[in-house]
């Protein structure tokens, strides 16, 4: 996967935790397509965590009750950077022809 290249996904604590105070069960968070979410009777649970994009925070900006919040994302950058990451993930897409760069 060209987001990490290779980089284990359970490394990078990223994904929403919902404050079940706040949450006023609009379902707006269900609209995430990558099966994080799961509808119960209570309203929303996070099932599948490391699904979740990193750096995306769509559910939040949609949460009617702002009931998700998401970690610091400078702690992601820092791995990102530590890892070398970011390096990897270009080579990848240019390999992948994703990517290309008059030289
Ligand atoms: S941040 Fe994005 S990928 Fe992650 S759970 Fe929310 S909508 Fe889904
Ligand atoms: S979007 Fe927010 S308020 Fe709405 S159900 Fe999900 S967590 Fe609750």
């Amino acid at each position: 996967m060209s987001w990490l290249s290779g980089y284990p996904r359970e490394n990078i604590k990223w994904f929403p935790t919902i404050d079940t105070e706040k949450c006023v069960k609009c379902g707006m968070c269900m609209n995430c397509g990558k099966g994080v979410y799961k509808w119960t009777e209570k309203g929303p649970e996070i099932v599948q965590p490391y699904n979740c994009v990193i750096g995306c925070t769509t559910c939040g900006n949609l949460c009617l009750g702002n009931a998700v919040s998401f970690p610091d994302i400078q702690k992601v950058r820092e791995i990102y950077k530590r890892e070398g990451i970011w390096a990897k993930v270009k080579k990848q897409l240019e390999q992948e022809g994703k990517l290309q760069f008059n030289k």
